[in-house]
């Protein structure tokens, strides 16, 4: 039987206010080791805006959303823009409107003309909401995918903000979409207790790494229980096919490859540079081209079936995710955590790709993503797209030391995350050593940089 009432459990009642927001500028120096290079991002350091909202109680809220460097401080700043907005806030009165609370930050009637929903104000929106659903799903002492597949379907519609997608969906065909799984719900809520939810790799693929490391790393994630792998394409073709080769031959014909371009090419180059990839047996080829291009994507998607054209990582908002959808030029749905406005956003993504038939294969990998997709995923599996069969949610191998909570993913899938909130929060020491720019690892790094540069110009 599934329990619906957990929310009102007594720690619920203790009213709760937002203090203050600390903001934290976290950059880890994965440059140095080729980590998360592509085609395009060819040497990110994988970074964090980092937000934790302290309250007049003991609980915290912690959020952040995910940059590759230069820049994150303009989300922090962003971040501190928002801050007066939600300072003062009761979590009673938020729970109370979570769609008009998520209104008056996505849709301020000054800030939105920075964006709206869209850009930096998008990414600062991601930290700030992700914090708040911590907090609530730390109050109600359950991991936060708990909370929202034990919520009741009114009240998660309620969550949800329709504006620009009811041609799409809507609050009464969402609430059929919930009603029609819930006799189900508790079911999916045991299996993924016990079986946790499929995962690929994309960590064996990086442009940056040689062909020795990718056919360690292919041997690894197999060993690992791995199935399905994706490799990063677009500086070489040649470089390309040969390391598809590499993969095919190190991971065999059973198991499925992916790749992808992080939006490299036009639309005719796509096309061309997919051909001599395809004998390889490609699932799925990810962000072709150009974030915004929806056209784009669907006309690739018609010209290089069966190879599915995947997508949404870097698309902004629910409003675009639509047009993806309903175009056919995103057949895979890779929701991000943090590019959107929060969960509120990625809730109205999942109803659009439930609506649409589109399978939800969310992004992940940089700082944080795997934590917090390791929650959504479950919320979309249990609640809105209630199967497992042609679904794999992203894993990266890197940087989950530095979390409190960190995603556990065994035999090639993600456990179903059992501390309370959202697995956000990072350890105070990782976030002092990896301040930027005061935090010791980065005054280390300057200090050796700038002895090198006099010693050069001496
Ligand atoms: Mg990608």
């Amino acid at each position: 039987m599934t329990r619906t009432t957990s929310i009102a459990s007594p720690a619920n009642t203790i009213p709760i206010t937002i203090t203050n927001i600390e903001i934290i500028d976290l950059r880890f120096p994965t440059s140095e080791e080729a980590h998360g290079s592509d085609a395009v991002h060819v040497d990110p350091d994988y970074s964090a805006a980092c937000v934790i909202l302290h309250t007049d109680s003991a609980h915290q809220g912690h959020g952040l959303t995910f940059t590759i460097g230069r820049g994150n401080e303009i989300v922090c700043q962003a971040i501190r823009s928002l801050a007066p907005l939600v300072v003062g806030r009761s979590l009673a009165t938020i729970r109370a409107n979570r769609r008009g609370f998520w209104r008056s930050l996505a849709q301020d009637s000054q800030f939105r003309w920075l964006g709206p929903e869209k850009g930096v104000m998008a990414l600062a929106l991601a930290a700030v909401i992700n914090a708040v659903w911590d907090l609530e799903a730390r109050v109600a002492a359950m991991p936060l995918w708990r909370l929202l597949a034990e919520m009741p379907a009114e009240e998660l519609v309620a969550a949800i903000d329709f504006h620009g997608i009811r041609d799409a969906v809507d609050e009464a065909s969402c609430l059929a979409i919930l009603h029609a799984n819930d006799p189900t719900r508790s079911e999916r809520i045991a299996r993924v207790q016990k079986d946790g939810f499929p995962a690929y790799t994309t960590s064996c693929g990086w442009i940056g790494y040689t062909d020795e490391v990718v056919r360690a790393r292919c041997r690894e994630a197999l060993a690992d229980g791995f199935t399905h792998f994706k490799m990063k394409i677009g500086q070489s073709l040649e470089d390309d096919v040969r390391r598809a080769r590499i993969i095919r031959q190190e991971i065999g014909p059973k198991s499925t490859l992916m790749v992808d371009a992080n939006q490299r090419f036009d639309v005719a180059e796509a096309i061309e540079w997919i051909r001599p990839l395809a004998p390889f047996d490609i699932w799925w080829f990810e962000e072709p081209v150009s974030p915004d291009d929806v056209l784009g994507h669907a006309a690739i998607a018609r010209a290089i079936q069966p190879i599915r054209v995947a997508t949404g990582e870097q698309c902004q908002n629910r409003v675009m995710f639509k047009q993806f959808l309903a175009s056919g030029g995103m057949q895979i749905c890779q929701l991000d955590s943090c590019r959107v406005g929060g969960v509120n956003d990625n809730l109205a993504i999942m109803a659009l790709a439930r609506t649409f038939g589109v399978p939800v294969c969310p992004h992940a990998g940089g700082v944080g993503l795997c934590e917090l997709v390791a929650h959504l995923i479950l919320v979309d599996y249990i609640r809105f797209n209630p199967t497992m069969d042609g679904r794999v949610c992203e894993f990266v191998d890197h940087l989950h030391e530095h979390f409190v909570d960190p995603c556990v993913v065994k035999r090639g899938r993600y456990l179903a995350p059992q501390l309370p909130g959202y697995s956000a929060e990072i350890k105070r020491a990782s976030l002092e050593a990896f301040a930027f720019p005061h935090g010791p690892e980065w005054t280390r790094r300057a200090a050796a940089k700038s002895a090198q540069h006099n010693g050069a110009s001496r």
